[in-house]
């Protein structure tokens, strides 16, 4: 499968008669459309997609590694239906950690974490995942990453929440910084391009070159403070207070937006629809 930038070999491990090969297709062109629109480009030129058979139905455990190119292992229930391969938001997860340079393990809050924040925002910047979507995803998960009694900062914490969603709100906090800074004329998502075009999951880096390079791209040394702040103490977010300067307003399972708040604009950037480049 072409895709820009790069081509994606899907192989299928097992059989399966009720298979529906042509949804299973759009649903990795789909994926790799939202990291592609993400990043400009897909992140690694090829990439295997080993997708493991199973029965029932649904899309789980998802794994990357770079191993001459991308190599990516899902597991997908043959009798998925097109609605569950629309809903999925682990491929693009796994498809988001080509785009980084492998880092140490203390750093593997920075790898998920970032894939935790950006799989909403490149699946709505592409369309397929509406605003209202992405902030209840943000509002039900950050709290998991906020640090708990005993936390000794995201580079001595390895927890799942302060791995998943402290990395992603590290994510959020910097993003929402750089955009202050700049006058919301840059994001993360600038400095995260530059980041892929420094290298991607086929190299290995140490976390402050990688900030380094982000943090040259915005102009505002955002990542590194961040990151000197966060890396080996405890600090806090005030969530609610977050949420009421973006502009989100948490409502049952769902939010809604007042577009008078002081940071509405920003919150609207961050899910402005985009375009890959051909
Ligand atoms: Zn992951």
């Amino acid at each position: 499968m072409a895709v820009p930038g790069g081509s994606i070999a899907v192989e299928l491990a097992g059989e399966s008669a009720t298979l529906d090969r042509t949804a299973l297709m759009h649903w990795v062109r789909e994926s790799a459309a939202a990291v592609a629109t993400f990043y400009g480009h897909f992140p690694i030129s090829t990439t295997r997609l080993l997708v493991a058979l199973r029965p029932g139905s649904g899309v789980s455990g998802g794994r990357t590694w770079a191993d001459d190119g991308g190599l990516i292992r899902i597991r997908v229930g043959e009798s998925t239906t097109p609605a569950e391969y629309a809903n999925d938001w682990v491929l693009v997860h796994e498809m988001t950690h080509l785009a980084l340079p492998s880092l140490p393990d203390d750093q593997e809050w920075l790898e998920e974490g970032l894939a935790t924040y950006v799989e909403p925002l490149a699946r709505a910047q592409a369309g397929n995942l509406s605003d209202e979507d992405v902030w209840s995803g943000m509002v039900d998960g950050m709290p998991k990453g906020l640090p708990q009694a005993g936390d000794r900062g995201l580079d001595r914490t390895h927890t799942w929440g302060r791995t998943y969603w402290g990395g992603a709100l590290f994510c959020l906090l910097a993003d929402l910084e750089i955009r202050r800074r700049t006058g919301n004329t840059h994001g993360l998502q600038d400095a995260l391009r530059a980041i892929l075009a420094s290298g991607n999951m086929e190299i290995s880096s140490g976390i402050g070159p990688l900030l380094a390079t982000g943090d040259r791209a915005v102009g505002v040394p955002v990542l590194q403070e961040l990151y000197a702040r966060q890396k080996d103490l405890a600090e806090t977010t005030d969530l609610d207070a977050l949420w009421r300067q973006l502009g989100v307003v948490p409502l049952g399972r769902t939010v809604r937006f007042d577009d008078d708040a002081p940071e509405a604009a920003i919150r609207r950037s961050l899910t402005a629809p985009r375009k890959a480049t051909p």
